[in-house]
């Protein structure tokens, strides 16, 4: 059995929320950089430029990237061979995130959704937890702007609307989210399950790394058709022309009820940010 304490797992969590938000993770500033190199829009090269340059500074002066930095979203793998010791897990990232907020100088974001009063700490975080066999316990923080999870949908699609009415409904979404979401986007499709299921195999589909292969030999040509589909619409980064609308289509699929097809789209924006944390 492996032992991790409250303490260890408060600190780094109020680790990872600063450096997740001032330090682009290398897979998006791979990106990027790839698609400076083929986007042929002037302007949409110029800014590209100003988003590896925004990202160059933030990291620098340790500020962060974007100014809306987040509901800390946080994707937790709890093997069934560890144990929490002094306190409850939740209550421990809850912690983190108070002070990796406050000690970064990260705008606080989170309000009550009638009253809009600030809970004041950008808690309480949004914690899935899964339990797995084995003694590690991973945490992945996502922290996820508004522009882009405004921008967010799902639909539940007749079973008649099939794999074309999926690729509509993508590309579609993509074509109206337009210049809202910041692009160059990436792309997280949910395929199946229930309303909430698509929708958090979405979110998880969009924080695979990106350039990284989808396991699915199915899967792998279908994001790859939707990438060059939506990369067609012109919308470009930033929404201003050009190529680059999406750095990467992510697709995840699970069962579904023999009378529904559920799909979602979870738009994530050129700052996508996210760290990984292993005990
Ligand atoms: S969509 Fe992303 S880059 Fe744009 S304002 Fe929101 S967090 Fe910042």
């Amino acid at each position: 059995m492996k032992v991790v304490s409250y303490g260890a797992i408060v600190e780094k969590v109020r680790d990872a929320c600063m450096e997740a938000n001032f330090k682009l993770a290398d897979d998006v500033r791979a990106a990027v950089e790839k698609a400076r190199g083929t986007e042929e829009s002037p302007v949409g090269r110029e800014i590209l430029d100003q988003m590896l340059e925004n990202a160059a500074i933030a990291e620098r002066e340790q500020i962060a990237i974007c100014q809306d930095t987040g509901f800390a979203v946080f994707f937790v793998e709890l093997g069934d061979r560890v144990s929490i010791e002094g306190g409850l897990l939740v209550d421990a990232i809850n912690e983190g995130v108070r002070q990796g907020y406050r000690d970064g100088y990260l705008r606080k974001s989170i309000c009550h959704p009638l009253t809009r009063k600030n809970t004041g700490d950008n808690t309480p975080a949004i914690v899935h937890l899964e339990l797995v066999p084995g003694d590690a316990l991973k945490i992945l923080l996502a922290p996820k702007g508004a522009g882009s999870e405004n921008m967010s949908r799902v639909a539940m699609l007749k079973p008649s609307d099939g794999l074309e009415g999926i690729k509509t409904l993508v590309i579609d979404r993509v074509r109206e989210a337009g210049a809202n979401p910041c692009p160059p986007v990436i792309v997280g499709v949910g395929i199946g399950g229930t309303m909430e299921k698509a929708a958090l195999i979405a979110k998880k589909a969009m924080l695979r790394p990106i350039g990284s292969l989808n396991p699915d030999p199915e899967l792998a040509p279908l994001e790859a058709e939707l990438l060059g589909k939506i990369n067609d619409l012109g919308i470009g980064p930033q929404g201003l022309g050009g190529r680059t609308t999406a750095l990467a289509v992510h697709i995840e699929v699970f069962p579904c009820h023999i009378a529904s097809l559920p799909v979602a789209v979870n738009i994530n924006c050129h700052a996508s940010r996210h760290k990984e944390i292993l005990f």
